[in-house]
């Protein structure tokens, strides 16, 4: 049973849990705690399909997929989509839209781990998207997910960069200033640098193939995606290398 995992898994911080289940009736309003993952998702969902391969047809899994803002777009695209998550309430929201919006997705509350220990290798994409800094042992989650995907499939992971402009934007003026999500939100002590990323996902057996930043342009109030910095947000895509061919 769900809840019985969350007790054996070490991997999960009940405090974050509490959290996402009191934001939980607020995943879908555009400006409501959550508006920026609104405003970011038709970026990300871009990227996810160029480096995914095409979306359409892909065996999916969202890993922390909240009230599920990417997994129906994913779902939307054609992906057959499962999304996994520890908050009960994030997901019992996440089930409630996708009947509105006529979609089947199949919503689990379970963690990484115990997920990947049923179902390794049988997805050709995984998504881990602003989880990561949510994590106690993030690369535990990096793992997971490579052990989740099939070899030649693809990963995306996304999270908040550890770095002084980051706690500045991501923190300060996100949580104080424009007060575009409630305080507590973030812990900047949790963000991960993209070296420590890239290092996790190496660790894992798998192959960075590209990363960019989610940048915001305050005069358009506008996010975009640029590689001209991973300051702030990023994103990267992985491989998980195919099987080697033995040599002739
Ligand atoms: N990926 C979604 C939601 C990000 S919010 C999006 O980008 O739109 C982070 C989510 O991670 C929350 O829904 C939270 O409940 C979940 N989460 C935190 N720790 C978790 C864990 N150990 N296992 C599974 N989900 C977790």
């Amino acid at each position: 049973m769900t809840m019985q995992a969350k007790a054996t898994n070490p991997n999960v911080d009940p405090a974050e849990i509490e959290k996402f289940n009191s934001m939980a009736t607020r995943w879908w309003d555009p400006d409501g705690d959550f508006r920026p993952l609104h405003q970011i998702n038709p970026l990300r969902l871009e990227f996810i399909d160029l480096y995914g391969l095409g979306l359409a047809g892909r065996k999916v899994v969202d890993v922390g997929c909240g009230g599920g803002l990417l997994t129906e777009a994913m779902a939307k695209a054609g992906a057959q989509v499962t999304g996994i998550d520890m908050s009960p309430d994030a997901l019992g929201v996440a089930r409630l839209h996708a009947l509105d919006s006529e979609l089947t997705i199949d919503y689990q509350q379970t963690t990484a781990e115990d997920f990947a220990m049923a179902h390794a290798g049988q997805f050709d994409v995984v998504t881990c998207m602003e989880m990561l800094e949510h994590v106690p042992d993030p690369a535990a989650v990096v793992r997971a997910c490579a052990t989740l995907v099939k070899p030649g499939g693809r990963l995306v992971f996304s999270t908040l960069n550890r770095t002084l402009k980051a706690k500045l934007l991501g923190v300060f003026v996100a949580e104080y200033v424009l007060r575009w999500v409630p305080k507590g939100t973030h812990d900047a002590e949790k963000f991960i640098r993209p070296s420590e990323l890239i290092r996790f996902a190496e660790d894992a057996g798998l192959k960075e193939i590209a990363a960019t930043g989610i940048h915001y342009n305050p005069l358009l109030s506008q996010f975009f995606l640029s590689d001209r910095n991973l300051d702030v947000n990023y994103i990267v895509a992985c491989e998980r290398p195919a099987a080697e061919q033995p040599s002739a």
